[in-house]
Parts: structure tokens; sequence; C-alpha cells
């Protein structure tokens, strides 16, 4: 892929460098990119009701993706999403469906972070893939933050009506193949919940695609 100007000029001001080592040259190094946890099969998982049909993640949710994933959320380094949307496409079995769309964040957090990881990651997929990348859906409640969260259950039920599709826009995802975005999955109450409101609009199929999961 060629680099765009933009990412040609950040790289020669912020070269990247290792979420693992700090190595300068890439975001991960070979010798990281080898300790990496690769998953060959679909994650099953044990939700009460399951609303999506599948779950692809590429990675565990370990050293050194997990240090990626958390420089990409804190540090705003976009270019970071570029590359994980590279490396969702190149090494996982990647679906072909209508549509792609990102797990949201509210609107409160976004503007505290100025982005929403999930939503970088999917354009970045969407530039690779040429499948239409498709915003809709929404966090209409903001989340209890995690340390007032005692058990798994209060985690389930923490989410439960928590996001819908901004309003209008069920037409476009009618019968369509949906492919939902996120950067991390664990319990995977959040795709589940973002894939029950676009079933509930007539959604055909839905495949839940991260970069890593772990519990
Ligand atoms: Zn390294």
């Amino acid at each position: 892929m060629r680099p765009s100007l933009s990412s040609t000029i950040l790289d020669f001001f912020f070269p990247p460098f290792c979420a693992g080592c700090k190595k300068i040259g890439s975001f991960l190094c070979q010798r990281c990119y080898d300790q990496l946890q690769f998953y060959t099969l679909p994650i099953r998982l044990s939700l009460p009701s399951q609303h999506f049909d599948h779950l692809i993640a590429a990675v565990e949710y370990t050293f050194p993706m997990r240090e990626l994933l958390q420089q990409l959320k804190y540090d705003c380094v976009r270019n970071i999403a570029d590359f994980l949307g590279e490396f969702l496409y190149n090494t996982t079995y990647f679906p072909l469906t209508d549509l792609i769309i990102p797990v949201p964040l509210h609107i409160q957090r976004l503007h505290q972070r100025g982005f929403n990881q999930a939503a970088e990651i999917a354009k970045a997929l969407s530039r690779q893939t040429n499948i239409s990348y498709l915003p809709i859906l929404q966090k209409t409640l903001p989340s209890m933050p995690q340390a007032q969260k005692n058990n798994r259950l209060d985690r389930l039920q923490n989410l439960e009506n928590h996001f819908a599709l901004i309003p209008e826009t069920q037409q476009f995802v009618r019968q369509k193949s949906i492919l939902l975005i996120d950067d991390v999955s664990t319990t995977g109450t959040t795709l589940n919940e973002c894939a029950k409101v676009l079933k509930a609009a007539g959604s055909r199929e839905i495949t839940c695609l991260v970069v890593a999961h772990g519990r």
C-alpha cells in the first residue's frame, strides 16, 4: 500500500516505533510480531442469547497487541489504525459483506478522546476493501465506569439498550450482511448489543471482527 502524503509527513516527525519493545521502524517489529498469538477458529462465547452470527478475532489480547491497542486509544496515533486495518485484512478470514459498521463511542467519550478507535480501524478496512463504511450506530447512554461494576451480571446488564441506530437509517441495513468492527472483545456484550439493534432493523447476517479477544 502506498503511504499517503500526510502519513509520510507524520512518519518524518513521529517515526513509528514498536509497541512491544519501542524499537523505531514499525508499530510491531518482527521479533514482537512473532509473539502474537493468532486465533485460527471463530470465537465461541457463552452469551444468554447471541444476536450476531460469528465472531472473528485476529489475535489474543496479550503482549504485544495489548500494548499497541492501548497506544491507539490513548496516544491518538491514527496511523496505527491504518496499520491495524491492513493487519486484520491480511491475517483473518475476511468475509465479504455489504457494509462495514463500527461499534460507537458515547458522544461524551468521543469528545474526550477526539476519535473513535473502532471507527478508525473500520475506515481503514473500508479503504482496503472498497466495502462501504457506514457509522450508523450510536451509543445513547454512557457506560458505568469499570470500577463500579461488581460482577459479570452487572457488566452484562450495564449495556442493555445502550445502543441505537441513528434515526431514519433502518433502510440502509435491511437485508444487508454486515461486518461489525471493534478493537477488543472480552465478554462480547458490546458487540451483542450492537448486533441486536442491527438484527431488529432487519440485517441479514452479522459478522463481528475484532483485532484482539481476551478474557
Ligand atoms: Zn518490538
